[in-house]
C-alpha cells in the first residue's frame, strides 16, 4: 500500500518510522516531511494546505491512504476534498472531517460539546465582539487566575491566563475588540481556572468502535520547572505514573465513551485520532481541550509502545473494523527529550548543522525542525530532534533520553533537563 502522511514534525517523523515497519506498506511519501523522514520515504516538496499539489501527488504516486498529521489541513478540510473529488475519493483518510475538526477548530463548540453530553471540563461561557462589557462583567465575577482563550486556531499561543483583573480585561479587550489574535479571537471564552496536572489521551476511532492509546504527559514549558514560556513541547513521557487503572476507568467511563457516543449522537461522522488534553483535579479527570490528531511530542512516546501494526490498524479503522483489533502495548517506559534552537520559542537561527546523529545507538531520534543541505543535517525550525528511548520504567528511560541527546550537537542547541520532574 502506498501512503501518503501530510506534515514535517516529530510526529510524522514518528507515523512514518512505524508504518515502514509493515510489510503492507508500500511506498512511503512525506509532504513536506523532513531529514528524519527522508531516509524513511520519499519527500515531497507539496505544502500541508495546497490541496491541489496533494491531489497531484496522490494520483502521480498512487497512493492508497492518506495520514494527516497536523490541525490546519483537517480544520481546512481536507478529508472533505479528497472525498468529494471522482479521481481521489477512493483513498481512505486518517483524520476527520472539516465539521468533526471543529472540536479542535473552536473552542466555543468544543466546549458546547462537552455540556451536552456531560463531559466533565471547566465552567466557561463566551463572548463575541459586541460583548466585550458583558465579558469584563463576567471576569469580575471569577476568582484569579484568569483563562481567556482565543476561540479558533491561534498557532498554541491564544490561551492567556492572568493573575491581575485589570489585566484580564485589556487583554478581553485586545482579543475581541483589537482582534490580537485575528480571527481567531472574535470570539473568546472564559474559562474557570481548573489546578491540578495535565496528562494527554489518544483515542482511535471510526465513530463507532475505539482504542484508547497509552497515556502520555508532555511538558510544554521553556523552562526548569515548567516555567517560561509555552513551546510546542519540550519532552514526553508515557505511562504516566499517576493514572492508575482507577483513574484510566474514569477516563475512559466519563470521558473517553461519552466522547464518542456524543459525536454518534450529534450525527458527526468521525475518522481517525481525537487526542484529549485532561488534566486530573483531585481524583478527577477534566477535559482541557480536544485535539483531532495527534498531539507532538506525545507521538514520540505513545506510537513507539504500540507493538500492533500500524497499517493494519488504519485499514481496520478506514474498513470500519476497528473492534477486531486489540490493541498490544509495550510494557516498557517511554520517553522523549525535544532539543530546540537556541532563542525558541521566541526567534532564532535556522541552518545549524547537527553533528552526532550517527553516534546514536539506544535511542530513536525523531526529527522535527531539520533538512538536508548540501549533503548536510541541518537545523530548519524551533524544535529540532526528539531523543525517545524506552527503560522498565520513565526514570529509566529518560538515563537513555539524556545520554544520547548528549551525543547530538549544534550551535545553540538547548533541551530541558528536568522532564519528568513533577512525576516522582
Ligand atoms: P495547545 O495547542 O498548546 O495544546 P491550545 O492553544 O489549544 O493549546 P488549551 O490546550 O486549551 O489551548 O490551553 C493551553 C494550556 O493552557 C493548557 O495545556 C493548560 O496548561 C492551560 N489551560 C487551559 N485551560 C485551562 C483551565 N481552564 N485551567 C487551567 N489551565 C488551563
Amino acid at each position: 500500500m502506498n501512503i501518503l502522511i501530510l506534515g514535517s514534525g516529530g510526529r510524522e517523523h514518528t507515523l512514518a518510522w512505524k508504518l515502514k515497519q509493515s510489510p503492507k506498506c508500500g511506498q512511503l511519501f512525506i509532504a513536506p516531511g523532513n531529514a528524519g523522514t527522508a531516509e524513511i520515504g520519499a519527500n515531497l516538496d507539496i505544502a500541508v494546505e495546497d490541496f491541489d499539489g496533494i491531489k497531484q501527488a496522490a494520483l502521480q504516486h498512487n497512493i492508497e491512504m492518506v495520514i494527516v498529521g497536523p490541525e490546519v489541513p483537517l480544520v481546512q478540510g481536507i478529508h472533505d476534498f479528497i472525498l468529494e473529488d471522482k479521481e481521489l475519493q477512493h483513498i481512505p483518510v486518517i483524520g476527520p472531517r472539516k465539521y468533526a475538526a471543529t472540536l479542535e477548530g473552536s473552542k466555543q463548540f468544543a466546549k458546547e460539546f462537552m455540556y451536552r453530553h456531560g463531559i466533565p471540563t471547566a465552567a466557561y461561557q463566551s463572548f463575541k465582539a459586541g460583548e466585550l462589557e458583558a465579558g469584563q462583567a463576567f471576569l469580575e465575577t471569577l476568582n484569579p487566575p484568569y483563562v481567556l482563550k482565543a476561540d479558533g486556531l491561534a498557532a498554541g499561543k491564544g490561551v492567556l491566563i492572568l493573575d491581575d483583573l485589570q489585566q484580564a480585561k485589556d487583554e478581553l479587550q485586545a482579543m475581541l475588540i483589537d482582534s490580537k489574535f485575528g480571527e481567531a479571537s472574535r470570539t473568546v471564552v472564559i474559562e474557570e481556572f481548573l489546578s491540578g496536572i495535565e496528562l494527554s489521551c489518544f483515542v482511535l476511532t471510526d465513530g463507532n468502535d475505539y482504542k484508547v492509546f497509552p497515556m502520555a504527559k508532555d511538558y510544554k514549558r521553556i523552562g526548569k520547572g515548567d516555567t517560561g514560556l509555552n513551546t510546542g513541547g519540550m519532552g514526553a513521557v508515557s505511562p504516566v505514573p499517576f493514572a492508575d487503572k482507577e483513574f484510566e476507568a474514569r477516563i475512559h467511563d466519563r470521558i473517553v465513551k461519552p466522547t464518542v457516543e456524543g459525536l454518534k449522537k450529534d450525527g458527526i461522522p468521525y475518522m481517525g485520532f481525537i487526542f484529549i488534553g485532561l488534566i486530573k483535579v483531585g481524583d478527577d479527570p477534566k477535559v482541557i481541550e480536544y485535539n483531532v490528531r495527534l498531539g507532538d511530542p506525545e507521538t514520540e512516546v505513545v506510537l513507539p509502545r504500540v507493538k500492533n501494526d500500524l497499517v493494519d490498524l488504519f485499514q481496520a479503522l478506514a474498513e470500519n473494523r476497528l473492534g477486531e483489533i486489540e490493541l498490544d502495548i509495550d510494557p516498557r517506559a517511554a520517553t522523549t527529550v525535544m532539543m530546540v534552537s537556541g532563542g525558541y520559542p521566541g526567534s532564532y537561527e535556522k541552518k545549524k548543522e547537527i553533528s552526532g546523529l550517527n553516534d546514536i545507538k539506544d535511542a530513536i531520534p525523531f526529527h522535527a525542525g531539520t533538512t538536508v543541505e548540501q549533503g548536510a543535517v541541518v537545523t530548519n525550525g524551533g524544535r529540532v530532534l526528539a531523543l525517545t528511548a524506552y527503560g522498565e520504567n520513565f526514570l529509566d528511560a529518560l538515563k537513555v533520553s539524556y545520554r544520547e541527546a548528549a551525543k547530538i550537537s549544534f550551535d545553540g542547541a538547548y533541551f530541558r533537563d528536568d522532564i519528568g520532574f513533577d512525576l516522582n
